[in-house]
């Protein structure tokens, strides 16, 4: 027997979604503990139909969707390779995870097997033997997660430095992929807020939001102590709405804000002195009046309207003049902790944790602000 994986099937994508859904159903059946989720996959067939991608939780339950898969599609080669795999995976302690876990036999013949992942690369699927991934795309369960919107499998861990994700996870858990993200929800969700917005996922250019020309800078190189907070009180003292993109690098982030004039605050520009009874004008004097986009004078009641002043433009004069910056460095304050000096900014607690936390990953979370 030689080592060709078996063809991909001529099968229309609905049709695999339905072989692989009777899969998913007998796998579970059999093993509560195999969990294996059938899902969209992001890219569509020639037809624009979605393809079937599945989500598993570890090599166990691939093993066993793989096991099925041949049992029903292939069943001569079923029969005489499963054997093979026993033996294989008996030899090398159980490492395959059972008989098809792994489908890597390189080089191997029925009449002399050699253990999976021994052999030289690229690793074969025998012959006559389907692999799943002729059927569906599949990824584990701690890189993926579905949108809840149109079931479409969202990637959560990064793949690449430059990896940005295509999703957003509301406050309940519930995850929403770009196409079914209500935009309007998530603008609002970081409309004066001190948090960074996607905008990979939503551009707030399309929503009426203009980008201030400025770059800032937050993090622990020396001068880079930008301070979201005081940026958004400042853009906010002359009643403008604010908001944050950038990139987060490994050691800083860089950002920009996006501002739009508060509904409730007016359009920038209080108007000189009212046209019927000669008040001069400031802030105080007029007020204004969110559904006729005009100023109602204080002394008359009258309504002054004025052009809306570009607020991008005021937003830079504004951050020129006002605060943006926090008190210290960040870089400074970290370096001088570091050192066992004393810092009013930054406090130093050290804790000495086992090589298993450390792999685990747990130590880093909790102790953030
Ligand atoms: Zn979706
Ligand atoms: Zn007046």
């Amino acid at each position: 027997m030689s080592t060709t994986e078996r063809d991909a099937p001529d099968m229309a994508t609905a049709e695999k979604f339905k072989v692989l859904s009777a899969i998913l159903r007998a796998s579970d059946e059999d093993d509560e503990s195999i969990e294996a989720r059938l899902v969209n996959d992001d890219e569509a067939d020639e037809e624009g139909n979605p393809k079937p991608f599945v989500i598993v939780s570890n090599w166990e339950a691939l093993s066993v969707i793989n096991d099925k898969l041949n049992a029903a599609l292939a069943p001569e080669a079923w029969k005489g390779w499963r054997i093979v795999y026993i033996a294989v995976d008996k030899d090398a302690g159980g490492r395959t995870g059972g008989p098809f876990a792994d489908m890597r036999l390189s080089g191997s013949t029925s009449d002399t097997p050699c253990a999976p992942t021994e052999g030289p690369s690229p690793y074969l699927v025998p012959e006559g033997l389907f692999a799943i991934d002729s059927f569906a795309t599949t990824g584990f369960d701690d890189e993926h997660d579905v949108c809840s919107g149109c079931n479409t499998v969202v990637r959560t861990s990064p793949d690449s430095y430059g990896w940005q994700p295509r999703f957003h996870r509301h406050s309940d858990g519930d995850v929403s992929c770009a196409k079914c993200l209500d935009a309007p929800d998530y603008l609002d969700a970081h409309t004066n807020k001190n948090r960074m917005l996607n905008d990979g996922l939503v551009n707030p250019a399309d929503h009426g939001w203009t980008k201030v020309d400025v770059d800032f800078e937050n993090g622990l190189h020396p001068g880079q102590n930008d301070d979201p907070r005081a940026i958004m009180k400042t853009l906010q003292d002359i009643g403008l709405d604010v908001l944050f993109t950038g990139e987060r690098g490994q050691f800083d982030t860089r950002f920009a804000p996006w501002v739009r004039w508060d509904e409730a605050m007016g359009n920038g520009t209080a108007p000189e002195s009212c046209s019927l009874c000669d008040e001069n004008g400031t802030n105080e004097t007029f007020e204004w009046d969110t559904d006729d986009k005009g100023w109602v004078c204080d002394s008359c009641g009258g309504t002054t309207m004025t052009e809306t002043r570009d607020p991008a433009v005021a937003a830079k004069e504004a951050l020129e003049k006002g605060t943006t910056k926090l008190p210290y460095d960040p870089g400074t304050e970290t370096a001088k902790a570091l050192r066992g000096e004393h810092s009013d900014y930054v406090k130093m607690t050290v804790t000495t944790i086992t090589p298993e936390q450390f792999v685990s990953g747990e130590w880093t979370k909790g102790e953030k602000k």
